[in-house]
């Protein structure tokens, strides 16, 4: 049976760039804003034109908007790209509809109008509940801000809301981490993204380490804080369904009915679309990638309607490969049969001699018709994904 699809809606800006980022993102400004939504409401009725077949309009249960900063951008915004999906694409009613939000981005009125809108699930770009830690990071926003900003949302009926954390940190002790891991457990989201930093190449944070700025964080410590975050999040009622994500469980030891529905779309193979600039998109046989650039990206989407930088077509071998190290990202891992069903290949027969070293190696484990990541391989999950690509 086709899998439904999720569109994803890019919202580029930001206040400032935060050390450790390397997503694509602008400096706020207002008109260039103005222009870009306008670019995007274009894309999505021109996507949704293309995709439309014999007058159906093609079928999404999901919405996201990811950054950036989403949040920055005025609420009549939000509600008219919602507005356009809705036209343009058969949105299913009990749809989720995500929005990121970096606190301190809230104007009064403004929960309240994405709710109207049809918001009905809060990402909270928290990081740390430190405030010397957030300077350090160069986020524009105080732990008291993400405090107030968390406490709004329920204020105003957000019943779905998910916190993002980082562990790792440059000079962070073990104990830092776990008065944040704790303070995020106390206020008991519904999910928790709950990622170890990733220091990448071209951000600052790469740069201050390299210039010995800044301390390398330590590997082992990393891992005691992944074991911490795995360990506590559990004892405290989440289910880890993903290698970062947690999911507050409503009945043991049902599924939780708070997994990020749209990031499963990634994970399971789904199609799913995006807007925007840089946004990327896959429909099972094909994937392409938006140009990057905001004002390259309205100037493409204003004159032809799309705004596409690449587009590669998928053999059957790339979309197995691509199956298996997405769908190990699960803590359920990957169906040996459905697999084979799906790709007309054996799991077991084509990675052999890799699977038995991963398995060797504590990375990977085999259990009666499904295969999975260990805790350990979760940890050292990229190890374990360049055997598949
Ligand atoms: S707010 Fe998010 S997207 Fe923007 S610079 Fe910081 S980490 Fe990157």
């Amino acid at each position: 049976m086709p899998k439904t699809a999720g569109i994803y809606i890019h919202i580029p800006f930001c206040e400032r760039k935060c050390t450790y980022c390397n997503f694509n993102t602008t400096d706020f400004d207002s008109p260039l804003s103005a222009d870009y939504v306008q670019a995007v409401l274009a894309e999505i009725v021109h996507t949704g034109e293309r995709l439309s077949l014999d007058s159906h309009k093609l079928a999404a249960d999901t919405i996201f908007f990811g950054g950036g900063t989403p949040s920055i951008i005025t609420a009549e915004q939000i509600r008219s790209l919602i507005c356009a999906c809705n036209d343009s694409f058969n949105i299913a009613a009990d749809s989720e509809v995500t929005i990121e939000i970096n606190p301190g981005t809230l104007e009064p009125g403004k929960l309240r109008d994405w709710k109207s809108a049809g918001i009905n699930r809060a990402s909270v770009g928290v990081q740390s509940f430190r405030d010397d830690e957030l300077v350090k990071l160069s986020r524009t926003h105080s732990a008291s801000q993400a405090r107030a900003t968390v406490a709004a949302l329920r204020n105003a009926g957000f019943n779905n809301i998910s916190l993002d954390l980082i562990a790792g940190l440059p000079e962070q002790s073990l104990e830092d981490w776990r008065l944040n891991l704790d303070e995020a457990l106390r206020i008991r989201p519904e999910h928790l993204s709950l990622y170890l930093l990733e220091i990448k190449e071209g951000t600052q944070l790469f740069a201050q380490i390299k210039r010995n700025q800044r301390a390398r964080p330590d590997d082992d410590l990393a891992g005691d804080m992944y074991t911490m975050i795995c360990e506590a999040a559990g004892e405290a009622g989440y289910e880890q369904y993903e290698i970062s994500n947690f999911a507050l469980r409503t009945v043991e030891p049902s599924e939780s009915p708070f997994r990020s529905k749209h990031n499963l779309k990634y994970w399971t193979g789904a199609p799913f679309y995006g807007m925007g600039c840089g946004a990327h998109s896959y429909n099972g046989r094909s994937r392409w990638v938006n140009i990057a650039k905001t004002e390259n990206y309205i100037e493409a989407v204003m004159t032809t309607g799309r705004g596409i930088a690449e587009q590669h077509d998928l053999s059957n071998e790339d979309n197995a490969a691509e199956a298996l190290f997405m769908g190990l990202r699960l803590n359920e891992g990957i169906s040996l049969d459905a697999f084979s069903a799906d790709y007309g290949v054996s799991v077991i027969e084509t990675y052999g001699p890799e699977l038995e070293r991963l398995s060797e190696s504590g990375l990977v484990e085999i259990e009666p018709g499904r295969l999975k990541l260990t805790h350990r391989g979760r940890l050292l999950s990229n190890e374990v994904f360049v055997t598949f690509v």
